[in-house]
């Protein structure tokens, strides 16, 4: 059996928990059921939501100190759930949350975990899960040793949500229970950082254009601003835009910035470094724009437009203000 550990905050899914689901279906092939559980308060809106899925249970894991995340909490719940199903592997979303819980749950249940799982090779013999090593350099092929359950992570972008499959009717929802000592929990939350900045969740962006340093100066971030506007996209760039202070850091794409998936991701006057590409190359549809036809953005392109981004810009927005 496999567990889905899936992520909702503020009974809000995080739809990197559909490309958790995703995996596992992968990784079950159809021969192991598939078990999904929410944790939180008030999580039942999303547990309907994730019925959808072709699974055999969603489970609910609620507790009143589930409502507001803590690594410990979590942490205690999950070992139950876990003691509770007896799952083979037990997949999560590699977010924020689940890198800073997940390591503690492992050492818990003194289990395997393999973190940022880009693929599943199975077959013949144990699944290996690919990980990449060494700023994306190497791809490692993991078979976690020793007794279930085998802990992984799915790196955001690797699956796609939508490959996730729907079930001809709602699974079953079922509650699991748990008890949480309030006592054992060392962590005091405080209000959370990205509501009170309220900055962008790239991760959760359908569309984003990204810009590079080919756009020379911090006045030309304007018409980086105005094409993600005609896009309807979210603005994002290489490090060493953020570098410069031209963008803030949380929009940074890439191995030491964000990792991002979305549909659409245009790509202005990036050329394509490796640390560039681990942070996008799971988007659905790449565009990049670019002067130089041997910039290494076009290898993962889907449509490659080779110019000035200063004439190339403008006219993509002209183009979009009369569609
Ligand atoms: C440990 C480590 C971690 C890193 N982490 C990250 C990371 O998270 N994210 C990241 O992005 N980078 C990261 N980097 C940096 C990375 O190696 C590259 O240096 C960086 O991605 C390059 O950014 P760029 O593509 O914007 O700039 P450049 O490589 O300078 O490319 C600019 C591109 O713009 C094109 N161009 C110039 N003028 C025009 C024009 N008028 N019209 C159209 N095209 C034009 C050029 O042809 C060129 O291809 C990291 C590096 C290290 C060592």
């Amino acid at each position: 059996m496999i567990l889905v550990v899936a992520e909702q905050k503020d009974g809000k899914l995080n739809r990197a928990s559909w490309e958790a689901v995703a995996a596992a279906q992968q990784l079950a092939s159809g021969s192991m059921p598939i078990k999904i559980a929410v944790v939180g308060q008030g999580v039942s809106a999303v547990a309907t939501e994730l019925a959808q899925a072709a699974v055999a249970e969603v489970l609910t894991v609620e507790h009143a100190s589930l409502g507001v995340y803590t690594p410990d909490a979590f942490a205690q719940a999950l070992q139950q759930v876990i003691a509770q199903v007896s799952p083979a592997y037990v997949l999560f979303p590699h977010t924020y949350q689940t890198r800073d819980y997940s390591p503690t749950l492992a050492a818990r249940i003194d289990r395997a975990l393999v973190t940022d799982v880009t693929a599943i090779r199975t077959g013949t013999g144990a699944p290996a899960f690919a990980r990449p090593m060494f700023q994306g350099k190497l791809i490692a092929d993991v078979v976690p040793q020793g007794p279930a359950p085998y802990l992984v992570t799915i790196q955001i972008g690797a699956y796609r949500a939508d490959a996730a499959q729907k079930g001809a009717a709602p699974a079953p929802i079922a509650v699991a229970g748990v008890n949480v000592d309030e006592s054992k929990i060392r962590q005091k939350p405080e209000a959370p950082f990205q509501e009170a900045k309220q900055a962008v969740d790239l991760s959760q962006a359908e569309r984003i254009v990204s810009v590079g340093r080919g756009i020379k100066t911090q006045e030309n971030i304007a018409l980086a601003e105005q094409l993600a506007k005609a896009f309807g996209a979210e603005l994002a760039a290489s490090r060493p835009i953020c570098d410069n202070g031209w963008l803030p850091m949380e929009r940074q794409i890439g191995s030491s910035g964000q990792t991002v998936a979305p549909k659409l991701y245009v790509a202005v006057g990036i050329s394509g470094a490796i640390q560039h590409l681990v942070g996008m190359k799971g988007s659905r549809t790449i565009v990049a724009i670019n002067k130089d036809a041997d910039a290494p953005i076009f290898e993962v392109a889907d449509y490659g437009l080779q110019g000035d981004l200063f004439e190339l810009a403008p006219a993509i927005i002209a183009e979009l203000a009369k569609a």
